[in-house]
């Protein structure tokens, strides 16, 4: 398929958009709406770094307010445009819809590479953005709520929260203006690792589906599979580390931006950790072949790929050498229109984005729900629970004059904290939306895992607005 360029983002998800309308029922000026971006906030403000002034362009869109607050990440990053946060807010509406949340989509960036700058110029970059925001309204805690996306993390939304704060000392839910705080700060326990487990939930269902596993021309269930992940950064690391600690695949090749490793027989995800540590970069390290090509790994002997860094990753120009026959896409658009049509052709499987990587947002709904209640999870029931297990073994122990075994005893007798039920939450969120999407392709015909993903998103953004009368 031809590709003279590579697409915008939001080209991208038009494209998609188009396709799948197809298969809702619903007005054509409901649909139109739906796909536009209902808000946008552009701003230039100048910072004074090093002595010298710099002008930083940034960017809030607030896609859809059929829920209220919006949601969505903010990203630093030296080329995003307008456009590419529009799009990419786009996809937090849908995103959300399909996971069942009650937000609107969103997203933020700042024009800027962080490695250029010192933590406390940062800081003040970060801290303005955020003032920016609380004039115009577009942040809140039943506004606009931002998140962690690339090239920010924790230690951004803890400043986002205390800037927050400082404008609104007498605001009761301040904490839950933004999501992704360090636990210290009002976060939740969970949240930083939650869109790589996301994933990790989302191919743990997709191997219960023996009809889609068959589509790929795998066999059996994801142990021992063969997996590589481009992107080592919060999404991709902790989706490895989590693979590879609990589920017995081999992470056969990682990638950053400076160059990929490959090891046939799995690498130890700790030891290249640790190597990333001492070292800063992945290149060189021992039982693994180095490539300098960052982009090399996507056409890596494996069984699943996973695209967890950036967009346009997959095109026209590479998508007919993917060996892969399952692509997780844990980066928000790693696949362009026409390298999504090649994979298509070629009877490549697809869990998309708008979906996979979906384990982020939903666990900051966790956080935002814990910041609105002022309570943590699991306070209130663990002890209850603790003893109602005890009562029970006792129990059992009674009747059958036998001892339970001490590992099956202490874990009964754990109780149920944060991380557990966050993760418990998580799980069922992704299960379920996995098998409403499923559901919708079987019912609908729809031909591919994207599409019936759109459309399940779609149909619950159209049924809000018929709801409501607005639309018949
Ligand atoms: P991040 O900045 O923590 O990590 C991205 C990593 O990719 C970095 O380590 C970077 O060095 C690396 N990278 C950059 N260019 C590369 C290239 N050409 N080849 C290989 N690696 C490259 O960002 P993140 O939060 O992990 O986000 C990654 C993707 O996942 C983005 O598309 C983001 O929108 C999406 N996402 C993130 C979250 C979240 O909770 N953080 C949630 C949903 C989706």
């Amino acid at each position: 398929m031809a590709e003279t360029r590579t697409p915008s983002m939001l080209e991208v998800f038009n494209e998609h958009f188009n396709r799948a309308a197809r298969y809702v029922k619903a007005p054509a000026d409901l649909l139109e709406y739906i796909r536009s971006c209902h808000s946008v906030y552009s701003i230039k403000f100048p910072v004074r770094i090093r002595g010298e002034v710099q002008i930083f362009h940034a960017y809030r869109a607030e896609h859809s307010h059929h829920r209220i607050p919006t949601k969505g990440g903010i990203r630093f990053a030296p080329d995003v445009d307008l456009d590419e946060v529009a799009a990419l807010a786009a996809l937090m509406t849908l995103k959300c819809a399909i996971v069942n949340l009650p937000f609107g989509g969103a997203k933020g960036a700042i024009a800027l590479d962080p490695r250029a700058y010192e933590v406390e110029e940062l800081e003040r970059i970060t801290r303005r953005y955020t003032t920016e925001l609380v004039r115009k309204n577009f942040i809140g805690p039943a506004v606009d709520v931002p998140a962690p996306d690339m090239g920010t993390g924790e230690r951004e939304m803890a400043w986002i929260a205390d800037t927050y704060l400082m404008l609104h000392p007498n605001e009761l839910n301040s904490l839950a203006c933004v999501t992704g705080k360090p636990v210290g700060q009002g976060g939740i326990r969970g949240r930083t690792e939650a869109t790589g487990r996301g994933v990790q939930y989302a191919l743990r269902e997709f191997f219960r589906h023996p009809e889609l596993v068959k589509a790929t021309g795998l066999q059996g269930d994801l142990a021992g599979k063969r997996i590589v992940v481009q992107g080592f950064g919060n999404v991709g690391r902790h989706f490895a580390q989590l693979m590879h600690a609990e589920d017995g695949v081999s992470i056969v090749g990682l990638a950053e931006r400076d160059g990929t490793i490959y090891a046939p027989e799995g690498l130890d995800i700790p030891a290249v950790l640790q190597w990333r540590e001492t070292t800063g970069s992945l290149k060189g390290f021992p039982d693994a072949t180095t490539l300098d090509d960052a982009r090399a790994c996507l056409e890596f002997d494996c069984d699943i790929l996973v695209p967890a860094a950036l967009q346009n990753q997959i095109t026209a120009e590479n998508a007919g050498r993917i060996k892969a026959p399952l692509i997780a896409e844990g980066a928000n658009g790693p696949t362009t229109w026409a390298g999504d049509a090649i994979l298509r052709e070629r009877g490549k499987v697809i869990i998309p984005d708008i979906y996979a990587n979906a384990g982020g947002v939903t666990v900051s709904y966790f956080e935002w729900v814990k910041n609105l209640s002022h309570i943590r999870f699991g306070l209130m029931e663990k002890r209850i629970g603790i003893r109602t297990q005890r009562q029970m073994i006792t129990g059992i122990e009674t009747v059958t004059d036998r001892a339970f075994p001490t590992p099956i005893r202490e874990e009964m007798l754990h109780g149920v904290d944060e991380l557990a039920l966050v993760n418990s939450g998580l799980e069922e969120s992704m299960v379920e939306s996995f098998q409403e999407i499923v559901e919708i392709m079987h019912h609908n015909q729809t031909p591919d895992l994207r599409t019936a993903a759109f459309v399940c998103g779609l149909h619950k953004v159209v049924m809000a607005y018929q709801e409501l009368g607005i639309w018949p």
